[in-house]
């Protein structure tokens, strides 16, 4: 095949394919910077024009509870909930909240982009199932458990020292939201706080935007035998972009590796795309902002992968687990 030839087979397939990014910070982003979901903008890495050119069916939009806000978490959770109202509202010609695999369809189906509220930190709960209760009634479906450090929940990664995991109510919140139908999100999460959720989870759990410490050791990335135990479970890992968490000097290849490197462990039905665009400031080049994710399929099917695990990737994997878990 000529190089133009494999461009536009790899275009056709990205293009066709129904793809999921579980991860972004751009609510958070946005607060700080005046731009629009719209776009497209000069600014950030992720809006909604750019997500169109990027062949995105599905967007998860975090409320990242970061540490400043540590004593008013409540507070800014709901500031970021109502931005992200605000913002589809306005957009509700390109987008649309949802809140289930049937509103993935509508989406689908008028052509517009599904956006799923989820939150990052469960500082946000305040240590109160009530509010757990009123965040689903708002429209939130998944919740990243910890940011790095500890909360109500549980301890996350630069928490380690202390080899602590979820606490009483840490429990208590992954039951209640396996009951409700929200996803429970391990990234961040301690070690010992991932078993502890592989223990209590009654449904698969995600690891929203996190990689694979066999390729780079950073206590954000999964080891093997987590990943072998998300699988095992049903789980879906998606794949981060953040450069710490890829290795030094990355580059699109690197994306491909932690892709591969999950497939290889877990098999491919446990892996996905976790961006964390407008999380961080640097990318690899290629992967500058959401409208590039084509070339992760182009990737992958010159890596020799069939279109059947492609389109797994891209987001038949996340696809399934919504269905299972939020319905
Ligand atoms: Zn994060």
């Amino acid at each position: 095949m000529t190089l133009n030839g494999a461009i536009e087979t790899a275009k056709t397939l990205h293009y066709e394919s129904i793809v999921i990014d579980t991860h972004c910070d751009t609510l958070t982003a946005m607060t700080g910077e005046g731009r629009s979901l719209a776009g497209p903008s000069a600014k950030g890495q992720l809006d909604l024009f750019r997500l169109e050119r990027g062949g995105v069916n599905i967007q998860f939009f975090s409320a990242f509870i970061g540490p400043e806000f540590k004593l008013s978490a409540t507070h800014r959770a709901l500031e970021l909930i109502d931005l992200f109202y605000r913002e589809i509202e306005e957009n509700n010609h390109v987008a649309l909240h949802a809140k289930s695999s049937l509103d993935i369809e509508k989406a689908l189906s008028l052509g517009k982009i599904a956006a799923f509220l989820s939150i990052e930190g469960g500082e946000a709960l305040e240590g109160s199932l009530g509010i757990l209760r009123l965040m689903y009634q708002l429209g939130v479906r998944s919740i990243t458990l910890t940011w790095n450090g500890r909360n109500e929940l549980g301890d996350g990664v630069d928490e380690e020292v202390t080899g602590g995991g979820l606490t009483r109510f840490g429990k208590d919140t992954v039951v209640e939201m396996n009951r409700l139908g929200m996803l429970v999100d391990v990234s961040h999460l301690s070690e010992k706080g991932f078993w502890d959720v592989l223990n209590i989870s009654r449904q698969p759990v995600i690891a929203s935007h996190t990689n694979c410490r066999a390729l780079c050791d950073h206590p954000r990335n999964l080891n093997d035998l987590q990943i072998k135990a998300l699988a095992n479970q049903g789980g879906v890992m998606g794949i981060t972009f953040v450069p710490d968490f890829l290795g030094e000097n990355p580059a699109v290849a690197h994306v491909l590796s932690q892709i591969e490197h999950v497939i290889a462990v877990g098999g491919p039905d446990c892996v996905g795309i976790g961006s964390d665009f407008d999380g961080t400031d640097n990318l690899p080049a290629g992967l500058e902002d959401c409208s590039r994710l084509p070339v992760i399929t182009r990737g992958l099917l010159e890596r020799g992968y069939p279109e059947n695990i492609i389109k797994k990737v891209l987001g038949g994997n996340f696809i399934r687990v919504i269905e299972q878990v939020i319905k």
